[in-house]
């Protein structure tokens, strides 16, 4: 693979041991640009949105950016109105990121079977449970 993310470097450079900062792509890739990506968390199997900087003040004009980008990913995997933006960073609370949760999304955490990686953008697949590959 030659599209490996390179973290833009924000005032504070990326953080080695920062897994948002490492922006490994295993589950879907809703979108990428200059500022954020948005992709399914691995944990909560929701689509997040993930600001490109190590850090946790971008601006108003980033935020809203953010919140735009998550807004088109989450209406289209759940349907507009059908899901609330959640800021609260509990797992990585140095790097910005937000949310977007659908109203099953706890009690379907553990057996929503998650997305794969297959290019950013592209159909959202995901992986079948109880089947190989
Ligand atoms: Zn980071
Ligand atoms: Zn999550």
């Amino acid at each position: 693979m030659t599209d490996d993310v390179v973290p833009r470097p924000g005032p504070r450079g990326p953080d080695p041991d920062c897994e948002l900062c490492a922006a490994d792509r295993f589950t879907h890739w809703y979108s990428e640009d200059d500022h954020c990506w948005v992709a399914d968390c691995e944990a909560c199997s929701v689509p997040m949105v993930v600001w490109n900087d190590h850090g946790t003040e971008p601006s108003e004009a980033e935020i809203e950016h953010m919140m735009r980008s998550l807004s088109s990913a989450a209406d289209a995997r759940f349907g507009p109105g059908r899901w609330k933006i959640d800021r609260t960073m509990r797992q990585v609370p140095e790097h910005f990121h937000a949310h977007a949760r659908d109203d099953q999304w706890w009690s379907q955490r553990l057996t929503r079977p998650l997305s794969l990686y297959s290019g950013v953008g592209g159909e959202r697949v995901e992986h079948r449970m109880g089947q190989q590959h």
